[in-house]
């Protein structure tokens, strides 16, 4: 079993400790964040745009925060003398804990209903950082099974927490990987948001499952139609497993793109049976290996769970999975989002998602079979 210990850090920010299966108690010392913090911000303000019905979060204090700091300042390293982190503790598994410069909360609550132009309201809702490993360098992809399985432990329970605070109405675990797309921590570690509106990009998807899922009279989601098609179809084929298939999407808009769906039709990775999470860990690593195995330097990418809105409507017909991308077209070519994309939200790919699927296929993962991977149970690892 996953250990859990939480605490609260100097300014009241809760912290959480994900250990690893057969790991020793935590020494209380390790609880006590001895740093001197200034209180919380209060949260920013978030705006309706008339124009298009969408939310905007305006947080102009995000402008101070940190920003590729040195190793030896790094926040999220284990604390010692000389470099007093965000984490108290000498020594840990996984960690997450409340972003000291969020864009969404601390405080919670509901947006406004029936917004007009000029309509705003505090920024609430919920944003966590996700720190995968206790050392400052390397990648989700190199970390163990066991490390990954405990990462996706924090995930579940994260979200199944923060779907239950007042107002929220989205949970989104995700990873940006690499300064090129905007990190500014080097430190392997991810983020999660809980929103209180449904996000556009969420609506967007929401609408079109809720229409398959009613036109199917509630018997088949629109993932697990694709997941089908595409599995028949087996161009586009990346890996296939026992409970998790993965494949390039027909219609990828990225240069690199894969979409890793579990068989089972279940809302959020808190819905995840512990098998279904054991295997997830071992073709999740899979996948990012594939990822890293295409070029001489790591890709770049956006690691993104779409889990399915809180509001009763959209959760029906949800059906979680994981968009991988990367706008990485080349070794040393990036796509940028320009006039199309950017302004009119229309997608031009330059790669054809049948030739990606085929060099996702023909490079190592963690286990390579063309186009199946094993199902291999990580070591020690249970639910
Ligand atoms: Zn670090």
């Amino acid at each position: 079993m996953t250990r859990l210990t939480s605490t609260r850090l100097a300014d009241g920010r809760e912290l959480i400790y994900f250990d690893d299966p057969g790991s020793p108690e935590r020494d209380p010392g390790s609880l006590v964040d001895h740093r001197d913090l200034p209180p919380r911000a209060d949260p920013g303000e978030l705006r309706y745009d008339a124009l298009s019905g969408e939310w905007v979060a305006v947080a102009a204090h995000r402008q101070s925060r940190t920003h590729l700091p040195p190793a030896d300042q790094c926040p999220i390293c284990p604390t010692t003398p000389a470099n007093p982190s965000e984490i108290p503790a000498p020594d840990y598994d996984v960690v997450v804990f409340e972003n000291r410069f969020p864009s969404l909360g601390p405080a919670v609550g509901s947006t406004p209903d029936a917004p007009a132009w000029g309509t705003s309201g505090p920024a609430f809702g919920r944003c966590e950082v996700v720190s995968f490993t206790p050392k400052h360098t390397g990648s989700f992809a190199e970390l163990g099974e066991t490390r990954a399985r405990t990462v996706i432990e924090a995930w579940a329970q994260r979200t199944e927490a923060l779907s239950a605070l007042p107002g929220v109405r989205q949970v989104f675990p995700f990873e940006n990987r690499g300064a090129e797309i905007g990190v500014t921590l080097h430190h392997p570690h991810g983020q999660i948001y809980a929103y209180p509106y449904v996000t556009p990009r969420a609506a967007s998807l929401g609408a079109e499952a809720g229409k398959h899922f009613d036109d199917s009279r509630g018997r088949e989601s629109l993932t697990s139609s694709i997941l089908k098609a595409e599995l028949q179809d087996g161009r586009r084929m990346v890996l296939e497993a026992e409970h998790f298939s993965a494949y390039v999407p027909f219609a990828a808009r990225w240069p690199l793109e894969v979409h890793l769906v579990p068989h089972r039709q279940v809302p959020d990775l808190a819905a995840l049976t512990g098998a279904e999470r054991d295997e997830l860990a071992h073709v999740y690593l899979d996948l990012l290996k594939r990822l890293d195995a295409l070029y001489p330097t790591p890709t770049p990418y956006i690691s993104a769970w779409h889990q399915a809105p809180l509001d009763p409507a959209l959760r029906e017909s949800g059906h979680l999975h994981l968009q991988l991308t990367s706008p990485r077209r080349a070794a040393d070519k990036l796509k940028y989002l320009a006039g199309s994309e950017a302004a009119m939200g229309a997608f031009i790919n330059d790669t054809t998602p049948e030739s990606v699927a085929a060099r996702l296929r023909s490079v190592a993962g963690a286990s390579t079979r063309a186009g199946k991977t094993t199902t291999g149970i990580p070591e020690g690892a249970s639910a």
